[in-house]
């Protein structure tokens, strides 16, 4: 039986889809239009029928009609998933963990909820809207600066101060009580069981609150927020969890910010429910609130794919608090890392006689690290002391305005929070601002911004920069952290391998048939009963590829601490399968350094279409084993690159195709812009294969 995925790419076109939304005019073989991924005046994006796949050739984005759903209309996989299939008319299977009896169960529960919740939100609302109950409500509302538009736009409302006025609604309208507590509406009464039957009844959760109803990214409702109104506790309650609502993974007014997000390229987080509300009123509709205290990095893998900058409005009684810095830590591990290679020191004095031969003996030394940077840019709003956001909106717009433009970026917010409780002048305080900025200072990867924090921070105490410079390289040393160390020194006799290197070069820019040619001695078993194959008869066809994603995906799954050393080689562009593509995303999502959960809960994670890929990928792998873990490293980094190269070579022949066309039409920019793109496609082919000759 195919796919679901195969089955919706069976009866949808690609062309047709994209052409919904991009004018495409023939170009040879392929369709081009505008990319709508990035500014341009001459055409760059290509659409390719015959693999049914995308490329642009200026932004460099490129991948089948999932992807482009994706991408082009915010939505995960998941949510692409149902768009399509419903296109398509193909049934999709909703939910993952379990027998598919307990996954329909658990289906119309959350339905079910999904639709109480409505209930709910409108009873809630209408109680604000009309009760006589709901008069302080309103008046509070109104003091907060909260406008008639906003109360309907965001659905407010009154939690009666009556025991179980809800609930007796939500009862008449044909809800169990056991439902509703389940869905964190009300609670059972105390001593409710009496002979294993409750007995009690139930009470309403939320009472005497002003209601902040909380939506999931497609505008469901899945639980609230209460405000207090009088003096009783907690100041906020929020729903507890239940099916539909994870509080570390929601954040409020989302749905509504998203767009707005993506338009100005920014977010910003503020904590209260009024402060997102009153920024949305006011036109700073990229405004998020966090629900419950802190950042984590579900909200991050949420924000990422539709701003890499997000700006912080931290209270700034929390400065400097270890709180705070937990959540800008989880912020910055859930952002994407781009791997950039770092020369090393050491070349430089191996390599004496200079000159074009010079680099010769260079190669005995490590050349390059790979070191991964955080693609992304955080920042903190800086705002009048022991004033919210939502005051300042309302006291002085364009100061708000301001401050949203210009965010303090979040090393410089450090350097005020960690030192503000020391004396400076004294000698214990300095020590005490080095030791706790120079770990700091060593998080930043850029050499010249980082130079520049460094000179900073010897003004700010006052020592000598060359001290500090010491001290810091022991820091620097000490991290290691999060590098993706490649080895790339190797025994390799230097000069043949400068040979070998430049010839491989040459062919492999030139024809994917070196591709297969470098085989990896390795067998895949193909089923269970079926014989081994030797991966070495695969050629380097479509198929050979998608085995291989899944190959990879399959060690991966098994061995989660193998992610680090992939990473760094391929991401998730290079993938051709959309089911292997969107594993390996949700594998990065999921897994952080350090953890390494079985892949059993990583099942949850998993979208029920791609389960036979999940099967497919472990069955390869458990037909093998290895040695030892430092055999199994090498393994998949060799798969990897290997797929990394296929990538490479398609994109090579795609764009040679084009420079052809752009060298005959006599258009010159274009003839320029592939040149250099085949160049670097070289260059980057060349640094694979130096990499992987050494690695023997
Ligand atoms: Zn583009």
């Amino acid at each position: 039986m195919a796919s679901t995925i195969e089955a919706i790419k069976a009866k949808l076109d690609i062309a047709d889809e994209i052409s919904s939304v991009v004018a495409l005019q023939k170009s040879g073989k392929a369709l081009k239009g505008l990319c709508p991924f990035h500014n341009e005046r001459t055409p760059s994006f290509y659409v390719y029928r015959e693999s049914q796949s995308w490329h642009c050739f200026g932004c460099n984005e490129g991948g089948d009609i999932f992807s482009f759903v994706e991408k082009q209309q915010n939505l995960d996989f998941h949510e692409a998933l149902l768009y399509l299939a419903e296109k398509a008319d193909v049934p999709v299977e909703e939910y993952s963990s379990g027998s598919t009896e307990d996954a329909r169960e658990t289906s119309v529960a959350r339905e079910h909820l999904r639709k109480m919740n409505e209930d709910a939100m409108l009873w809630f609302h209408q109680m604000l809207l009309r009760s006589k109950d709901a008069e302080d409500a309103r008046e509070y509302v109104k003091s907060r600066g909260i406008s008639a538009d906003s109360v309907i736009t965001f659905g407010l409302g009154y939690a009666s101060d009556q025991w179980d006025r809800l609930s007796r609604y939500l009862v008449g309208q044909g809800y169990t009580e056991q439902e509703i507590v389940d869905g964190g509406l009300a609670r059972w009464r105390e001593n409710n069981t009496l002979g294993g039957e409750r007995r009690g009844g139930i009470y309403d959760y939320f009472r005497n609150r002003l209601i902040f109803p909380i939506r999931d990214t497609r505008g469901h409702v899945i639980a609230f927020g209460g405000r207090a109104l009088g003096d009783s506790k907690p100041k906020y309650l929020n729903s507890p969890q239940t099916l539909l609502f994870e509080k570390s993974s929601v954040l409020y007014a989302l749905d509504m910010a998203r767009d707005a997000i993506k338009q100005v390229g920014q977010v910003i987080i503020v904590e209260g429910y009024v402060d997102a509300l009153i920024a949305h009123q006011y036109g700073t509709r990229q405004t998020v609130a966090c629900i419950g205290s802190a950042i984590t990095e579900k909200h991050i893998q949420q924000l990422k794919k539709l701003t890499k900058q997000v700006t912080l409005a931290l209270d700034p009684d929390a400065a400097g608090n270890a709180a705070t810095e937990q959540g800008i830590e989880e912020a910055l591990k859930g952002f994407d890392r781009t791997v950039v290679p770092v020369p090393i020191g050491g070349t430089v004095s191996s390599g004496r006689a200079q000159g074009k031969r010079g680099n010769r003996q260079r190669v005995q030394q490590p050349i390059v690290r790979l070191e991964e940077q955080v693609d992304a840019e955080i920042n903190v709003l800086q705002l009048p002391e022991g004033e919210d956001p939502d005051e300042v909106i309302q006291r002085d717009f364009s100061s708000w305005l301001y401050a949203v433009a210009h965010p303090l970026p979040l090393i410089d917010y450090f350097f005020v929070a960690k030192t503000a409780d020391l004396n400076l002048r004294e000698p214990m305080g300095k020590a005490e601002a080095a030791r706790r900025l120079l770990p700091i200072i060593a998080m930043v990867s850029d050499r010249i911004k980082r130079d520049a924090y460094m000179r900073k921070l010897a003004t700010k105490i006052h020592i000598d920069e060359r001290s500090l410079r010491d001290e810091l390289q022991k820091v620097l040393s000490r991290h290691k952290m999060s590098g993706i160390n490649v080895d790339f020194s190797g025994k390799t006799n230097a000069r043949q391998l400068e040979q070998r290197k430049e010839s491989e070069v040459r062919k492999e820019a030139g024809t994917a048939e070196v591709a297969a040619s470098q085989s990896i001695q390795l067998e895949i078993g193909e089923g269970k009963n079926e014989k081994s194959q030797s991966i070495a008869e695969l050629d380097s066809t479509e198929r050979s590829r998608l085995k291989w994603e899944d190959y990879l995906i399959g060690l991966l799954l098994q061995n989660p601490d193998l992610r680090p050393h992939v990473c760094g080689i391929i991401d998730e562009g290079d993938f051709a399968g959309t089911d292997t593509r969107e594993l390996y995303h949700i594998l990065n999502s999921i897994y952080q350094r350090d953890s390494s959960p079985s892949h059993q809960s990583f099942e949850q994670f998993v979208p029920s279409a791609l389960l036979p890929t999940v099967a497919r990928g472990l069955q390869y792998v458990e037909s093998r084993s290895f040695e030892n873990g430092e055999m199994l490293v090498k393994e998949a980094v060799q798969c990897a690159t290997r797929l990394k190269r296929m990538r490479l070579l398609q994109l090579n022949t795609e764009i040679k195709f084009l420079l052809d066309q752009a060298t005959e039409s006599g258009d010159k920019t274009a003839t320029r812009h592939f040149q250099l793109q085949i160049l670097d496609i070289s260059r980057q082919l060349r640094t694979i294969n130096t990499a992987t000759h050494l690695q023997g």
